[in-house]
């Protein structure tokens, strides 16, 4: 079985989260979302909870260690025998660095199969996504009220539970979040074309095509 490593990188509201949850299901792989672990940790109202929620309500990087801690334990996890998707990490030259050398640590699985897929969007639909976009309370699927509405008003179409918006998806956070995504996630394109990983897709389009062309670069 060879072990697949995919990671996702793109900017707020690319659509990393709707495709990674999509394939994760599809390919019975965890999907990995930092974004969501994070929440989950101020939810719990936890030591890290506590020290993520200042940076994530700033729209800049939690630091480095504390979200490395809670990704490579799930790296390693039993689930993630046969691979992982990571959705949201690294977004830093610093975490991917570390993601590197703890891979390198566990005396890496040579038929393991490695990919980055950059999704690709205009910058003035970001914005527009990020307003619209909703999230449910109880299993975090997400929609957006244009394109991707639930059926029944606020309330999800899985598991029934109440949408919400988060609090970082406001116009203000957001800008700064993309200005985070320029100046320290977007390096990591350059350094993954040089590990001759990466590649492209254009996520100007419809969900369902997105998800076409992902699993056109990923051979399915
Ligand atoms: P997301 O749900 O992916 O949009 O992430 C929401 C917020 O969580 C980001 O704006 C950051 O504050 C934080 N975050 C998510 N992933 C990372 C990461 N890899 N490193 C640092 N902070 C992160």
């Amino acid at each position: 079985m060879i072990k697949s490593e995919m990671i996702f990188l793109g900017p707020p509201a690319s659509g990393k989260g709707t495709q990674t949850e999509r394939l994760a299901k599809e390919l019975n792989l965890p999907h990995i979302d930092t974004g969501s672990l994070l929440r989950a940790e101020i939810a719990a109202n936890s030591k890290e909870g506590q020290t993520a929620k200042g940076f994530m309500d700033n729209g800049q990087l939690v630091p480095a260690e504390l979200v490395a801690q809670i990704i490579i334990k799930k790296i390693f996890s039993d689930d993630a025998q046969n691979g992982y998707i990571l959705d949201g990490f690294p977004r830093s030259i610093e975490q991917a660095e570390i993601l590197e050398n703890e891979l390198n640590k566990a005396n890496k699985d040579k038929s393991e199969k490695r990919i980055v897929i950059k999704l690709d969007v205009d910058e003035d639909l970001l914005l527009e996504r990020i307003i619209n976009r909703r999230m449910c309370k109880g299993c975090g699927k997400i929609y957006n009220l244009k394109t991707m509405p639930p059926k029944i008003e606020n309330i999800c179409d899985e598991c029934g539970g109440e949408l919400y918006q988060r609090t970082d998806d406001t116009k203000e956070v957001a800008q700064k979040r993309f200005d985070t995504y320029f100046t320290q996630t977007a390096p990591l394109v350059e350094y993954y074309e040089n590990k001759g990983l990466l590649v492209s897709v254009d996520a100007n389009t419809t969900p369902d095509k997105v998800y076409q062309q992902i699993l056109n670069v990923i051979g399915k």
